[in-house]
């Protein structure tokens, strides 16, 4: 997806055009989840986070810090972990599962579920090999 931003979101630092496009989904190349790039200039200007990642990342470190303060349910063990991934916007699989088997035992429910982490895409296509022109 490219689109163009409104205005009142930014300048581009480089060249104060208005005209940024923000890239997201297939168009972003990379692993994040999109950057926005100025279309006068072309320059990169700030990778995007995923919005839906923000608001399960905010639920998730609200959850934590109720955890934290209960430190008499928590090993030794637990209480570092716990402090280690607070502020650690996507965590890996073996991390959410501990971190849920805490949240259970403790809370009572697990946290919400993180997006998919986004693939790689393949660097390269060869013209004409998936129908492209
Ligand atoms: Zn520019």
């Amino acid at each position: 997806m490219v689109s163009h931003l409104a205005a009142q979101i930014e300048l581009c630092k480089f060249c104060d055009s208005t005209n940024l496009i923000k890239q997201t989904g297939d168009a972003e190349p990379t692993s994040h989840y999109g950057h926005l790039t100025c279309g006068d200039c072309k320059k990169f200007i700030t990778w995007l986070q995923d919005p839906a990642l923000t608001e399960v990342f905010e639920v998730r470190q609200g959850m934590i810090r109720d955890l934290l303060k209960r430190s008499g349910s928590l090993n030794q063990c637990e209480a570092p972990f716990l402090r280690n991934i607070l502020n650690q916007r996507y965590l890996t699989p073996k991390q959410q599962d501990w971190l849920d088997k805490i949240f259970m035992r403790v809370l009572g429910r697990v946290s919400p579920r993180q997006p998919a982490a986004k693939q790689n895409p393949p660097t390269q296509r060869v013209a004409g090999q998936f129908g492209l022109p």
